[in-house]
């Protein structure tokens, strides 16, 4: 779809959910948007943290040992930001933003990343909810259960049986802007997982990728999406194809591994996954 006279902001709830797509994401997209395109995708994805329905900031899954860490990036054309494994605090996403504009790194992790918020003036804060909190007593309990199976073979028996969630509501967004592109990103991970575990989002190139030609971020498990490098792969590609064409033959790759993009370029945008994933947008002519 040609779309380069129109302002853009591209917003998606994580890949797998059953409750999706939210009627709503296009109101969290009209409601992020702004003439700075960093500030349109950075609002976008305070929304989803602020909101507990979705797997990042409020509402994050709590891992395997009780915990909740989160990761969040944020970039723009030539510059990058993010932090993993943060914890209480309540928009790890505006901590990745300060990390790529009051430091000289790309990335914060753990302690190092809570002390930088904590000095900034980021409050103390429990991402916990009732919701998570009960998802984490029953995958306690269907933790404890005896098999003989490998680690990733049970987590993916307990998925086929219910009795664990598929990693999901994860958030993104990515905008064009007066020609500009930004990208962000927020989660608590895919579940169940261990304390330290680190997936796609905070990684640049695996989870999110902003340049000159384009703007992707990712959902599902971050693993696979990492190893794969999937951002960076699918933002080479742009302009070699349609968009939609790349996303697909991407996601494709992926099998029954959860995965799902969305990406604009300079004329276009798209979306894609494998399995459900509330996506919206936002468009102004300009
Ligand atoms: N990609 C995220 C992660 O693996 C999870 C998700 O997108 O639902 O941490």
């Amino acid at each position: 779809m040609k779309d380069s006279m129109e302002d853009i902001i591209l917003c998606h709830g994580g890949v797998g959910s059953k409750e999706r797509p939210l009627d709503d994401m296009k109101g969290i997209a009209e409601k992020a948007y702004s003439k700075n395109p960093l500030d349109s995708v950075v609002n976008a994805v305070v929304i989803m943290e602020d909101d507990p329905r979705f797997n990042a900031g409020t509402g994050s899954v709590i891992r395997i040992d009780g915990s909740v860490q989160m990761d969040a990036a944020v970039s723009i054309p030539g510059k990058f930001g993010s932090v993993i494994g943060i914890e209480n605090v309540k928009n790890p996403v505006l901590v990745a933003r300060d990390v790529m504009e009051k430091t000289p790194h790309i990335i914060l992790s753990g302690s190092g990343a809570v002390q930088f918020a904590r000095k900034l003036g980021y409050g103390e804060y429990d991402p916990k909810t009732e919701r998570t909190i009960s998802q984490y007593s029953k995958m306690v309990e269907a933790l404890k259960k005896e098999t003989t199976d490998n680690r990733y073979k049970i987590f993916k028996e307990l998925i086929r049986n219910g009795i664990i969630d598929e990693p999901h509501d994860t958030v993104g967004a990515v905008a064009r802007i007066d020609g500009k592109f930004a990208a962000a990103v927020s989660t608590g991970g895919a579940s169940p997982m261990m304390r330290g575990r680190v997936g796609d989002v905070p990684i640049p190139g695996a989870g999110i990728f902003c340049g000159e030609k384009g703007a992707v971020v990712a959902t599902g498990i971050g693993e696979e999406i990492a190893k794969r490098v999937l951002c960076h792969r699918i933002y080479e590609r742009i302009n070699t194809d349609k968009l939609e064409n790349i996303l697909r033959e991407e996601i494709e790759y992926f099998g029954e591994n959860l995965a799902g993009v969305i990406a604009v370029s300079h004329d276009e945008h798209a979306f894609f996954s494998n399995g459900s994933m509330g996506t919206d947008m936002f468009k102004i002519k300009v």
